[in-house]
C-alpha cells in the first residue's frame, strides 16, 4: 500500500464537476455517509476545481472506524444502587476502583456469552432478594461486544430484558467474588484491571 502524504497530487473523477480533475491530499473533516457524525482531520483527496472531497485513501480507514466506535451508543441500564456498590466492592477487592467496573461487567458478559464462564443458572440471581430494589443508579456500558453479548445470554437464559441480564450477571459477579472468593474469578479480574489500570 503506498502512503499519501499531505500534498500529494493525483486524478479523480469529481461528482461536483462531473469531470476527472486533479485532486491534491490535503486534511479535511469527513462526513460519514449517513451524516450521523463527521471524522475530523483526515487525509482527503480534495478536488483542485471545486475543492470537494473526492477520495478518502485506504490509509485513513482506521481513523474513520474508531470515530465511529467512539460513538457508538452505550448499553444503558437502571439498577438498584446496593449493586453498584456491589461492583464497586468488587472492582477494589482485585485491585482496582469504581473507574473499572464497566470493564469488569464486560469482561463477564463476554465470558458468560461465549461460555468461558459457565451461563447455567443466571437467571436464578433475578429470584434472590439481592435482586430486587428500586432502580436508581445508572451503569453505561460502551464497547464493541456489549450489545451482542446481551442479546447472546438473553437467548442463552430467556431472560427478557437486557437490564435483566445485567442484573443477573451483577449479581453472579458478587456471588464468584464477594461470596464464594473463586480465585479462578479473581485471578481473571486482578489481570484485567492490572492491564486498564
Ligand atoms: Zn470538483
Amino acid at each position: 500500500m503506498k502512503i499519501l502524504k499531505v500534498g500529494d497530487k493525483a486524478k479523480a473523477a469529481c461528482e461536483t464537476c462531473q469531470a476527472f480533475t486533479g485532486i491534491t491530499y490535503q486534511l479535511r473533516d469527513v462526513p460519514f455517509s449517513d451524516g450521523s457524525g463527521l471524522t475530523k482531520n483526515i487525509l482527503a483527496g480534495v478536488c483542485d476545481v471545486c475543492g470537494a472531497v473526492t477520495v478518502i485513501p485506504h490509509q485513513s480507514t482506521p481513523a474513520i472506524c474508531s470515530t465511529l466506535e467512539r460513538q457508538r451508543k452505550a448499553v444503558e441500564s437502571r439498577l438498584p444502587a446496593h449493586m453498584l456498590d456491589i461492583l464497586n466492592l468488587v472492582s477494589v477487592e482485585v485491585g482496582g476502583n469504581a473507574a473499572l467496573v464497566p470493564q469488569i461487567v464486560k469482561f463477564y458478559l463476554h465470558a458468560l456469552s461465549n461460555q468461558t464462564l459457565s451461563p447455567v443458572g443466571l437467571g436464578h440471581y433475578l429470584s434472590t432478594d439481592l435482586a430486587s430494589g428500586k432502580a436508581e443508579k445508572r451503569l453505561s456500558l460502551k464497547g464493541r461486544y456489549v450489545a451482542a453479548d446481551i442479546e447472546v445470554l438473553k437467548q442463552l437464559t430467556s431472560l427478557p430484558s437486557s437490564t435483566d441480564v445485567v442484573k443477573s450477571v451483577v449479581l453472579k459477579i458478587n456471588d464468584d467474588i464477594l461470596v464464594q472468593h473463586k480465585e479462578e474469578s479473581i485471578r481473571y479480574l486482578s489481570n484485567l484491571v492490572a492491564a486498564a489500570a
